[in-house]
């Protein structure tokens, strides 16, 4: 058994070690017995979403996602009938911002695939700040967040609740989307390593969609979780544990 990764355009979209993302699913899956293979895609290489189990898009400054978005458009049509077939697409901050309708800038608007009917604008400070978000399934998820972009997202389910930090915008009090098997969020960190339970629901999204079993072998995540929980402590205080 082998999953298959789409890595879009690492030379470009790769900020704050989005790759450990990466190498976190690649590992946990290791460790299970599961082979994972990842192809980065550069440049205006042609890939069939249908041979992938997952798609991953990083962040990246403005300069990158403008370098990137007639890249992106092109696959327009097949990235949006892979996620709305229930493909598995991972996606932070720029590679986020990417998936709405635009990202409005200063003096230009970058359009986006609309695969999520969300906006995002740029503001006049950066939200920069470590995160602690809280979702219903994985309880709190940490990470880091620097944007200048605000993005607003309908009617859309977020990732979380913001307990910590600024999140989608500094002012609706929510970070990211889920919709289908598409996981958007402001948070690097690298996101995964830290937040195991999310890492965990990404396989099992990639195994379920591959029609093989979805029980995952427990690891010992003790250190993972101490990670975790250190910023939960930091930032939360005995607010939350
Ligand atoms: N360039 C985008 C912004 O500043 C995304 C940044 C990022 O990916 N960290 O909002």
């Amino acid at each position: 058994m082998k999953l298959r990764i789409a890595h879009l355009y690492p030379d470009l979209l790769n900020l704050y070690g989005d790759i450990g993302n990466i190498t976190t699913l690649t590992k946990r899956c290791e460790w299970r017995n599961i082979e994972v293979q990842t192809d980065s895609i550069y440049g205006n290489e042609k890939i069939s979403f249908t041979d992938y189990d997952l798609v991953f898009l990083g962040g990246g400054s403005d300069r990158e996602q403008l370098l990137v978005r007639d890249k992106l458009m092109s696959m327009k049509k097949e990235l949006t009938a892979y996620v709305e077939d229930g493909g598995v697409l991972a996606a932070v901050c720029g590679g986020y911002q990417l998936l709405g309708s635009y990202y409005k800038l200063e003096n230009e608007t970058i359009e986006g695939l609309e695969i999520l009917n969300i906006q995002t604008e740029i503001g006049s400070t950066r939200l920069i700040s470590d995160v602690v978000i809280e979702n219903e399934k994985f309880g709190t998820i940490v990470g880091f967040e620097n944007h200048g972009g605000r993005t607003y997202i309908n009617d859309h389910t977020p990732l979380g609740k913001v307990l910590y930090g600024n999140g989608n915008n500094g002012t609706d009090g929510f970070e990211g989307v889920m919709y289908k098997n598409v996981i958007a969020t402001y948070l690097h960190g690298s996101l995964l390593p830290k937040n195991p339970k999310l890492s965990d629901h990404i396989i099992k999204l990639m195994l379920e969609q591959r029609g093989l079993p979805t029980d995952l072998s427990p690891l010992d995540d003790t250190i993972e979780n101490n990670a975790h929980k250190y910023i939960v402590d930091r930032f939360l205080g005995t607010k939350k544990q």
